[in-house]
């Protein structure tokens, strides 16, 4: 059974803490959401964990499958069996959505076993066919140039593709906070609803206080500047729903003086 084991992370942007001792742990099997306000930062969390540059690790581990995930390169991490949404390139004109999907589901199976002569072209158009059915999406849409003119919604939608072929043992998915969220909520929801089961953990990142009508997560984690200062189950988003995170930040001040 795999989990991504987050302990003490601080990160710094420009040299400003911004995480400030995050701790999660997210296992095979669970679906968990991490909510909270406008840049306290969640996504600053996504993008380390998926090892943007841009994102200094000053103290603390991740832990996935016997390894502190830090120390790899984003392409080794996905190869692992982590997921992180975004990974996708910017549009490159004459890859396909089906060119790019293959390409990723052989370099992992080459990562574990170098020999690999990856999978062949009918095992290919079987498993995306079948991904594809099970998400309820267009065929064509296989045939398209990843990214190349995408809504936001269809970039969600070739996420989720992307999720469904690579078969990971954890994946993180951020709804970034542009207009289209809810949109983008629904897609990731629907897909994480189809693709949830014993052998995919998720954690969903969402800013989005009614993440109850699109999917029921295990856990409830809310981040306020920097820290998870509140974890419970579904009602929690409810409570959430309903209060706002005024309550909250009382609370923390209290702890924090
Ligand atoms: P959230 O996803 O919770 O809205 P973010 O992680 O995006 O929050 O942002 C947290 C804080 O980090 C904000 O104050 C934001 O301005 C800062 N920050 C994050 N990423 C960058 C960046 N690439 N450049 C400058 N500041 C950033
Ligand atoms: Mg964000």
């Amino acid at each position: 059974m795999s989990e991504i084991d987050i302990r003490n992370l601080h990160v710094s942007v420009d040299g400003k803490e911004i995480l400030k001792g995050v701790n999660l742990v997210v296992k095979q099997g669970e679906v968990h959401a991490l909510m909270g306000p406008n840049g306290t930062g969640k996504s600053t969390l996504a993008y380390t964990l998926m090892g943007h540059p841009f994102y200094e690790v000053t103290e603390g581990e991740v832990w996935f499958k016997n390894q502190n995930i830090l120390e790899l390169e984003p392409d080794e991490r996905s190869h692992l069996g982590l997921f992180l949404a975004f990974q996708y390139p910017v549009a490159i004109p004459g890859v396909t959505v089906a060119n790019f999907l293959r390409t990723a589901i052989n370099a992992k199976r080459r990562y574990s076993a170098p020999e690999d002569k990856g999978i062949t072209i009918p095992e290919f158009r079987r498993t995306l066919k079948e991904k594809m059915d099970l998400l309820k999406m267009d065929h064509s849409f296989a045939g398209r140039y990843l990214n190349e003119g995408f809504s936001g919604g269809e970039k969600k939608r070739a996420e989720v593709l992307q999720l469904a072929a690579l078969n990971p043992e954890i994946a993180v998915m951020d709804e970034t906070d542009s207009g289209l969220d809810i949109d983008a909520l629904r897609i990731v929801s629907e897909g994480v609803n189809t693709l949830r089961g014993p052998s995919l953990g998720v954690l969903v990142i969402t800013h989005y206080q009614r993440i109850l009508n699109y999917i029921k997560p295990d856990f409830v984690h809310i981040m306020l500047d920097g820290r998870i200062v509140e974890t419970g189950g579904a009602d929690l988003a409810l409570h959430l729903e309903e209060h706002g995170y005024d309550w909250l930040r009382e609370k923390t001040d209290t702890v924090l003086a």
